[in-house]
């Protein structure tokens, strides 16, 4: 297998300090000796099926596509995995690397939290010690899942500084990894962080969009015209898109979070209304925290910054982005669940409201597929917190 020298274009790279570089490269190379390993991916595909439940359904939403009037509506069900989202494919993925690399203690980062219960969850699974940094913001925001992150048995580090979100909660992790990357794995939860991740997080999440290829041709008998995806660092966008990036008559919109609006100073939207940084490790669009507030009403989408590929694709032009705004992915979150049964995730919503609006641009023999990359549960207390008038 060729080795991927870590550049999407300009983009991504390893920008990390000296004692970093040999962890990183040490990663690396566990990642390319077992990512064609038959035992490795035995094991892999079995705790997919067998505790995940993978396939993920591609559902036809029905009467959500009667409503709207035009396209043909598909939902990528991710929401129906195991602890509610597409964060445990990439959570499995690399702890049986940890596992491979003889490393016990599991450090991760969360904002919406979702990833600290899948890591939590894979961790209490093989026995691992597993430290979880959350911005304390997140935490109170998302108490039900710190709850259901120390039952599975972690240890929850709120980090009060900055914004006390998830920037600073990747900032901690980074930290406590520089200093105990000797019998430390970092298991990343996005496609972003330095080289290997993006590549490596791509991968495990490539099985969203490997079945969804499948399934469609079984479906529909042909490849869709649209992919919809939220982008907070665009780990489920890449995973459903990558499989798909040489289809040249599929056409790829990541859904970025507007907050407020794009032009409120309130939003996350780091491809649309961000510049070329450095952060994290990596080089990518990011937004200047001096300038613009990182906020979303979902907490999964407030990352300053985005996944490297994302960055590259949309200066080649192969993958569009554009913004949802709170209140649309709010609209968005109630027609799902009135029209279809299915609760989304708020990150989900801002993606179903772009595929709606699309949709009802389209005539009646297009599809269109939303990755529901997760499900709505952990969101009940902000919602019930709102007031919600509509409810
Ligand atoms: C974490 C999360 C996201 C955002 O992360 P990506 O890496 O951009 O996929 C989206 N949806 C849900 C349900 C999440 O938990």
């Amino acid at each position: 297998m060729e080795r991927f020298n870590g550049y999407f274009g300009q983009f991504g790279g390893s920008y990390v300090p000296e004692s970093l570089k040999e962890v990183l490269l040490d990663l690396e190379n566990i990642f390319y000796k077992y990512r064609e390993d038959e035992e490795y991916l035995k094991e892999l595909g079995y705790y997919f099926k067998q505790y995940v439940g993978r396939e993920s359904p591609l559902y036809y939403a029905n009467r959500l596509t009667k409503h709207v009037g035009g396209a043909k509506i598909y939902l990528k069900r991710e929401d129906l995995n195991h602890t509610g989202a597409h964060k445990i494919n990439n959570a499995l993925g690399q702890v049986l690397l940890a596992k491979r690399s003889n490393k016990k203690k599991i450090i991760a980062e969360t904002g919406a939290g979702q990833h600290g219960v899948a890591t939590a969850t894979v961790c209490a699974l093989f026995g691992m010690d597993c430290t979880i940094y959350m911005g304390a913001v997140d935490v109170e925001r998302q108490e039900h899942n710190v709850f259901r992150m120390k039952i599975l048995g972690a240890d929850v580090i709120p980090v009060h500084d900055g914004n006390a979100t998830l920037k600073e909660a990747v900032d901690k992790a980074l930290e406590d990894f520089v200093l105990n990357s000797k019998d430390t794995f970092y298991l990343m939860g996005s496609a972003v962080g330095p080289h290997p991740y993006p590549v490596m997080v791509r991968e495990f999440q490539s099985i969203i969009g490997k079945e969804t290829k499948k399934q469609i041709l079984e479906q529909e008998g042909r490849l869709p015209d649209y992919l919809i995806a939220c982008v907070g660092g665009g780990s489920n966008a890449i995973g459903l898109f990558y499989p798909f990036v040489d289809n040249k008559t599929v056409k790829m919109v990541g859904v970025e979070p507007a907050g407020k609006g794009i032009n409120s100073g309130f939003h996350a939207a780091s491809i649309s209304g961000g510049e070329v940084d450095i952060i994290h490790g990596f080089k990518s669009y990011a937004l200047d925290e001096s300038k613009v507030n990182i906020y979303s009403i979902a907490a999964g989408l407030d990352y300053p910054g985005v996944g490297p590929e994302h960055s590259y694709y949309k200066d080649i032009g192969r993958i569009k982005y554009d913004t949802i705004t709170d209140k649309e992915a709010m609209e968005a979150f109630h027609k799902l669940s009135k029209l279809e049964g299915i609760i989304p995730a708020l990150e989900s919503s801002h993606a179903v409201s772009y595929g709606i609006e699309l949709a009802s641009t389209l005539s009646k023999d297009k599809i269109v597929i939303i990755n529901l990359s997760g499900r709505g549960d952990k969101d009940m207390n902000q919602i019930m917190g709102m007031n919600n008038k509509r409810i």
